[in-house]
């Protein structure tokens, strides 16, 4: 299951209503901020997420609206919190930007705290854990900008009866056949993976993209995504000011959607130029499954067909259920 919940929704300036770009996407005890604008540090503790297990940062690129926040975020941290360790994700223009930042915040005094900054390039930068992370080139203003890619391992869950009907004790048996290894039984049977595991459940997709200019050469990147978050900062009506500000309208986003062939659309990063209804009737007639997101809405993306849960993928989770 990968859940992403967003902390701020509002393009280049905060409005009452959102704050600026941050998001936590979670795979199992793997979080990850994703953009982290002014005023991040009280939209996660006001969404109940709190700063536990805070230790990675993934920035989108180097504006101000998608920075700032990890100076107030840095002080908490090494002045109050006692935290150890963060580390940052980004390109090379954006790192430059927050070592600027983080020298001004902490001007160069004795932390705790060790802040590694981890410049990206194209292509896979984390596997652990069952989740697989990609970054990808987004053409906006400025060099080094990316989108995310959040895929988990497909895997075939375990049949615990077929496995009783078997025999099998419970032991390493099990998990060396759940690593798709033959184990032969102290009676001398040969017990395959095909005997107790049922057929593959692909994992869930979630394709990030922060501010883009253009939706040409997305498409490989996000394809068939679960879900896929991205801006959608104008509307068509205003399709050149979106060009020469590099963002996108909400009818560029849902086109790159409905081409894609996404199952679910998350649009973010909304002007105060327009309601959210406005965003939403442009989006819809082009890909029906979107949602214009708000502060702190929370969404979980989990694998068809698994036992776990009912929940459809896309579905906004219940709060109080995710909040433990
Ligand atoms: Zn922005
Ligand atoms: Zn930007």
């Amino acid at each position: 299951m990968i859940e992403f919940v967003f902390l701020g929704t509002s393009a280049s300036a905060p409005s009452v209503e959102r704050g600026l770009s941050a998001a936590m996407v979670m795979h199992e005890d793997q979080r990850f901020l994703v953009d982290c604008g002014e005023g991040t540090q009280r939209q996660i503790l006001k969404s109940g997420l709190g700063f536990k297990r805070l230790d990675t940062v993934l920035l989108t690129h180097g504006h101000l609206d998608h920075i700032l926040g990890l100076g107030g975020l840095v002080s908490t941290f090494a002045r109050w919190e006692a935290r150890s360790y963060l580390c940052i994700y980004a390109g090379a223009w954006a790192l430059e930007r927050v070592r600027d930042l983080l020298n001004v915040v902490l001007r160069g005094g004795e932390v705790q705290l060790k802040i590694e900054l981890k410049e990206l390039q194209p292509g896979v930068f984390w596997r652990r854990h069952g989740l697989t992370i990609t970054a990808f080139p987004v053409s906006h203003r400025g060099p080094g900008c990316f989108g995310f890619l959040f895929e988990e391992e497909s895997r075939r869950p375990f049949l615990v009866e077929a496995a009783e009907r078997l025999g099998l004790p419970a032991g390493p048996e099990r998990k060396l056949l759940v690593q798709g290894k033959a184990v032969t039984l102290a009676d001398g049977r040969t017990i395959q993976p095909d005997h107790v595991l049922g057929p593959l459940i692909p994992g869930m997709k979630l394709a990030w993209v922060g501010d883009a200019g253009t939706i040409e050469g997305l498409h490989g990147y996000v394809a068939a995504a679960d879900a896929l978050v991205i801006e959608a900062t104008y509307l068509d009506v205003e399709a050149d000011m979106a060009l020469r500000f590099g963002h996108l309208t909400a009818s560029q986003a849902a086109t790159l959607a409905y081409e894609a062939g996404v199952k679910s659309l998350y649009l973010t990063h909304i002007s105060r130029r327009y309601s959210p209804s406005q965003v939403l009737a442009e989006a819809q007639p082009i890909f029906a499954n979107t949602v214009v997101v708000r502060d702190l809405d929370w969404f979980r993306l989990t694998r068809a067909g698994a036992p776990e849960t009912e929940c459809p993928a896309g579905e906004k989770a219940p709060r109080e259920e995710l909040q433990a």
